[in-house]
């Protein structure tokens, strides 16, 4: 079997999950489970609304509920008809009312709980995998529609909510069955408690769905579809030479997506490193383009790309009481756990300690802390910029050209891991882009 999971731009409207279908109808042969997250836009909208219902702006909060279920009901209409369009309006209509009646519940109430909160988003993708369902079966199809609840469990931390893989793992055994020549069809960043609660498994979850299900039922591949050609070696939007990287590592793909490259979630790798199923990012508008393959081992060593994640800030410690001292990082680090804030990057010297957070939350209580370990100083607005790739250390020149294409620009912190996979630079955030662009050209063109 295969697991296909489309992001959203790929089942924006009725001509894109018609797309999707095509794209389905030339895998039927590999028994697909095809895994959707909510069309466009959607899940940011059902943010919204539960904002706005949550501070009483009740109108508001109609208004956009309304514009949000017109919506797929057009595109029903656009591309259903007879028993189909009747079933499919019934199942929206359905989906609609609870979802408005929690709406209402949380502008009565002017709250909006994390567990309201998983609830209202899974309306997304339950309202988009209703629309691909119905058009498969318009399209003749042998179709299946499974709700992703009932057997992608989890615990009760709404919002991001940790998977049971054991529970998860038999259920995916039980429920998902594929068949060659049918089409199964689930919802990607939903799932349920114990006690059979929605919850979601943070944004961007879906890739994570299509992960878990590929693992557990030993997929050939997971196919990541979405609407660019495979990872890149940086941001076509910053530059526009940049290019697919035909292979990469689980690790160097981690690495990419947590510092910053958006095309597949962080926790995506996990759970098919062990069966070393390769995953595959693909784009659903244009098919037959470049694509980039991720699995466990790559021959190309050497720099793969160049990415940035912004809105970090640079926590930097100086305390000579450092000085031969032990047990000193483990009282820094200590008051990171206490305020659950996680340090990305890392770099230490006999008297100071520079580390990198990407959260504002408890940072005024995180520096008082702080403040009676050491001098502590906090700068904003910074950058880091990431050179993922193998074997980063074991050409003598990396570093060198790294000085000499980012040298330009004053460098905050350099952090390297001994694993070689990524050197991350941090940079105002002001420079960051030119600093790409420098780095890309000289180790790219
Ligand atoms: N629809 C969810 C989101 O936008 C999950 C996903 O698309 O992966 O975060
Ligand atoms: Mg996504």
């Amino acid at each position: 079997m295969i697991v296909m999971k489309f992001g959203g731009t790929s089942v924006a409207g009725n001509t894109q999950i018609d797309n999707v279908l095509d794209i389905a109808k030339t895998r039927l042969d590999a028994a697909p489970v095809l895994v959707s997250s909510a069309m466009a836009k959607v899940t940011d909208g059902l943010i919204r609304i539960s904002e706005l219902a949550s501070a009483g702006k009740k109108e508001e909060a109609d208004k956009e509920t309304d514009d949000l279920i017109a919506r797929h009901i057009d595109v029903a209409k656009a591309f259903l008809s007879g028993d189909n369009l009747v079933a499919a309006i019934q199942q929206i209509n359905k989906l609609c009312g609870e979802f408005e009646s929690l709406v209402r519940g949380m502008s009565l109430l002017k709250e909006c709980s994390d567990r309201s909160y998983d609830k209202i988003l899974s309306f997304g993708e339950l309202l988009s995998t209703t629309l691909i369902y119905f058009r498969a079966l318009e399209r003749g199809f042998d179709a299946e529609f499974l709700d992703s609840r009932d057997f992608i469990k989890t615990d009760d931390n709404f919002t991001c909510a940790a998977v049971d893989f054991a529970e998860t793992n038999a259920k995916i055994k039980e429920i998902v069955k594929p068949k060659t020549n049918k089409l199964l069809i689930a919802q990607g960043f939903i799932g349920s408690t114990d006690e059979g609660v929605t919850a979601t498994l943070g944004r961007g979850g879906s890739d994570y769905t299509a992960a878990i299900i590929g693992a557990a039922l030993d997929a050939k591949v997971v196919e990541i579809w979405t609407d660019v050609s495979g990872i890149m070696t940086t941001d076509p939007r910053i530059i526009a030479e940049a290019r697919t990287i035909d292979k990469m590592t689980y690790q160097e793909a981690a690495e990419l997506a947590f510092f910053g490259a958006k095309v597949v979630h962080p926790s995506t790798m996990q759970p098919v490193i062990e069966k070393q199923i390769p995953i595959t990012v693909l784009n659903s508008l244009a098919p037959e383009s470049a694509y980039t393959e991720i699995c466990s081992e790559v021959p190309e060593k050497g720099l793969k790309a160049i990415t940035k994640k912004k809105g970090i800030i640079l926590v930097n410690i100086t305390s000579s009481r450092m000085l031969n001292a032990y047990g000193f990082l483990s009282k820094i680090f200590s008051v990171f756990e206490k305020y659950k804030t996680s340090v990305d990057l890392i770099a230490t010297s006999e008297v100071s300690v520079s580390m990198t957070i990407d959260s504002e939350e408890n940072l005024d209580e995180i520096k008082s802390e702080l403040s009676n370990i050491g001098v502590v100083k906090i700068e904003k607005d910074k950058s880091i910029i990431s050179m993922v790739g193998q074997e980063l250390w074991k050409d003598p020149n990396f570093i060198s050209d790294v000085f000499k294409a980012a040298g330009k620009t004053e460098i905050n912190m350099i952090s390297m891991g001994s694993s070689e996979t990524n050197l991350g630079i941090v940079v105002n955030e002001a420079n960051s882009q030119q600093t790409i662009i420098d780095l890309h050209k000289l180790f790219f063109n």
